[in-house]
């Protein structure tokens, strides 16, 4: 029965991406935003949404007066400077290895890339595609030390909380954590509080609302007066939820619609947020070109603490500048398009990038890059 659900899902995936459902949701888009007067400013808060709406040229789809916005939702980009230079730092250790994405080899820090100092021979590090695969390295090298840095949102934070306790289980001593994890309504409460940003509706990200419930977004949309529509990841996901905020737009209304019910519920997982309640603690967080929001990181709780790579060996994050000239904090505050920041596929391009918002796959100036202007509307 498992290889049946999984064509059955792999099947509801293609229907989603396929333009027989999309060009309808188009087309109403248009038409209910031909009635509404003036622009409406939607932010896709998260750098999946980011990329799936270039990949699938939504932009060209939508009428003049409906413009997107990314937001602060990829979690390689709102990584600040002083947080990569801690990665760098640990991976300097001796015997240490850090075990860590791709994307986050690559983002420059003030002593420059992780993938730099292997390069010099300052570091160790391996690229893993899960904590769990840190892990199995952990049980394949004894002699080292193997930390996980455990960048991420919600999405990615219950399987590293699951990490850290199967390594409790397994008493595996070698493996720790560096615990960046982000968590999401709370930077939305500090981006919307700017009135210059003037935006009339959120895209909530799917994976996010799948763990903590579609109605977490709702107090961002009462104390905000602020559309919500939680959203996946195929075209007509997105487009559904477009049209919802542009619905809800012409309607007067601010509330959060769930157009996402195949993977979202009202509550969210239970078994999720179980994990990042046993494991971590809600902590004040650095963002980058956000600063510090309290309670919007996880920590490691004390029980934990052995796995916590930061106490482990003494690290310190200090604040640094982030790379001059570069745009990346204004870019995720959905107050400039990559094309307008002066380095952009200049000086800064995926091959030599200046900041982050170019390195991670899901990155705005990556994605930029990557599609090319042509598809997408400036405005
Ligand atoms: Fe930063 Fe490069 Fe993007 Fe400019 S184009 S904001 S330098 S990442």
């Amino acid at each position: 029965m498992g290889p049946a659900v999984n064509e059955d899902t792999a099947n509801i995936e293609r229907a989603f991406a396929g333009p027989e459902l999309a060009a309808p949701l188009a087309a109403e888009i248009r038409r209910v935003a031909a009635r509404i007067p003036g622009e409406l400013r939607l932010m896709e808060v998260c750098g999946t949404h980011t990329v799936s709406i270039f990949r699938h040229g939504i932009r060209s789809l939508l009428p003049d007066n409906v413009r997107l916005l990314s937001g602060p939702g990829c979690p390689v980009c709102v990584t600040p400077t002083g947080h990569i230079d801690l990665i760098v730092q640990a991976a300097r250790r001796d015997r240490v290895i850090i075990a860590t994405f791709g994307d986050m080899l690559r983002v420059p820090g003030s002593f420059g890339s992780l993938a730099e100092a292997r390069a010099r021979g300052e570091a160790e590090a391996a690229i893993v595609y899960s904590p769990m695969d840190a892990l199995e390295l952990a049980r394949q090298r004894p002699e080292a030390e193997i930390v996980f840095p455990g960048v991420g949102f919600e999405t990615t934070a219950p399987t590293v909380a699951a990490t850290i306790l199967a390594a409790e289980r397994q008493n595996i001593q070698n493996f720790s954590v560096i615990a960046l994890a982000k968590t999401m309504p709370g930077v939305l409460e500090r981006l919307l509080a700017d009135p210059d940003l003037a935006l009339s509706g959120l895209l909530c990200p799917g994976h996010v609302s799948a763990v903590i419930g579609a109605a977490a977004w709702r107090p961002v949309a009462e104390k905000f007066h602020l559309s919500c529509a939680v959203a996946g990841f195929e075209a007509a996901d997105i487009l559904a939820g477009i049209l919802a905020l542009v619905r809800q737009a012409a309607e007067g209304r601010a509330a959060v619609d769930n157009c996402y019910p195949r993977a979202v519920s009202e509550a969210g997982s239970a078994r999720a947020q179980a994990l990042l309640a046993q494991v971590f603690e809600p902590a004040d967080s650095d963002w980058r070109g956000l600063g510090t929001i309290p309670a919007s990181g996880l920590a490691i709780r004390e029980q934990y603490a052995r796995f916590d790579a930061v106490r482990r060996f003494g690290l310190t994050a200090a604040s640094v500048p982030e790379p001059p000239g570069c745009r990346c904090g204004d870019i995720l505050k959905g107050k400039l398009q990559p094309p307008d920041c002066p380095l952009f596929g200049r000086a800064c391009s995926p091959l030599n990038p200046v900041g982050p918002c170019m390195v991670s796959g899901e990155g705005a100036c990556a994605a930029w890059h990557r599609y090319g202007g042509a598809q997408q509307k400036i405005s």
